[in-house]
């Protein structure tokens, strides 16, 4: 089993913690880990987070650290490796550069979106990988990557530089989840559909309608169910699950 039987809770480690998906993470996470969120510019939403936590009696710890910045990372792990011994990480933090097809995307746009949903996951796993792999002395752990639906779809005409970082993110779980497979650390992905949260205030709402209707279920999802996602692959009861990409779209 991978998680660790000890009393003091493990650090569960959300990147872009701070709103939407990564904040409803953690706050579910809170009821068993002492959750650490890494965000990049919300100081005063990561605080809210962090507070909200603490009311419901929990632990939690907000550093400042753009993931796309390897030594913000490298500094970010050191805090957290002053407050305890690492579990979980959950790679969220992510963007969408702006819209456009790709005969007018710019390279900076490609590089920024690359750089922070691509390279940013990869850095914060790998300093994961060397604190839980038994291979490496640690006790084992998870890491859950949030790809996208995306992945599959390739959002055309808009999106297709995302997209594809979120098959760079499949992918990566699939490798990473083989190679560390003995070493006591499973790695999954989920695949989030329509979810409302701010990411989709780059939509206008007539493109959000459409995407609404094509939805089987009818509806956009919420940053909660793909919190609840997340904390099944983190849990016990996901002790012989790795390598998977499990679909959290409605139906999409
Ligand atoms: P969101 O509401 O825009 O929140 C993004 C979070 O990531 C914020 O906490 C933000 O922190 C943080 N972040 C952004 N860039 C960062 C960086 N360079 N370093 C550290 N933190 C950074 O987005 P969301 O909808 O919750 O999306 C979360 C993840 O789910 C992303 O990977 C996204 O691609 C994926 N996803 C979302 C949807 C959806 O429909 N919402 C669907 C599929 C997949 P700051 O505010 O401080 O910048």
């Amino acid at each position: 089993m991978n998680q660790q039987a000890t009393s003091e809770p493990g650090l569960f480690v959300v990147t872009g913690g701070s709103r939407g998906i990564g904040a409803a993470v953690a706050c579910l996470a809170a009821r068993h880990y002492h959750v650490v969120i890494l965000y990049r510019s919300g100081t005063a939403e990561a605080q809210r987070v962090v507070e909200r936590i603490q009311g419901e009696g929990g632990r939690a710890t907000a550093i400042q650290a753009d993931v796309g910045d390897e030594a913000a990372v490298l500094d970010a792990y050191r805090q957290i490796d002053e407050l305890g011994s690492m579990q979980v990480l959950v790679n969220n933090a992510g963007i969408t550069g702006a819209a456009g097809k790709v005969d007018a995307v710019s390279f900076d746009t490609v590089s920024d979106v690359f750089r922070v949903n691509v390279v940013g996951a990869f850095v914060a796993a790998r300093e994961a990988v060397r604190r839980m792999s038994t291979a490496h002395g640690g006790r084992g752990g998870v890491i859950i990557n949030i790809s996208s639906g995306a992945a599959q779809l390739g959002s055309p005409n808009n999106w297709v530089h995302y997209a594809a970082t979120k098959g760079a993110i499949d992918t990566m779980t699939i490798g990473l989840a083989k190679e560390v497979a003995s070493e006591g650390i499973r790695v999954n992905a989920v695949r989030p559909g329509l979810i409302a949260t701010d990411i989709q205030n780059n939509r206008s709402a007539e493109q959000l309608s459409r995407m609404v209707a094509a939805i089987p279920m009818g509806r956009m999802g919420e940053a909660e169910e793909i919190a609840e996602t997340v904390l099944w692959l983190a849990s016990p009861a996901a002790s012989y699950v790795t390598g998977a990409i499990l679909d959290a779209r409605g139906g999409l």
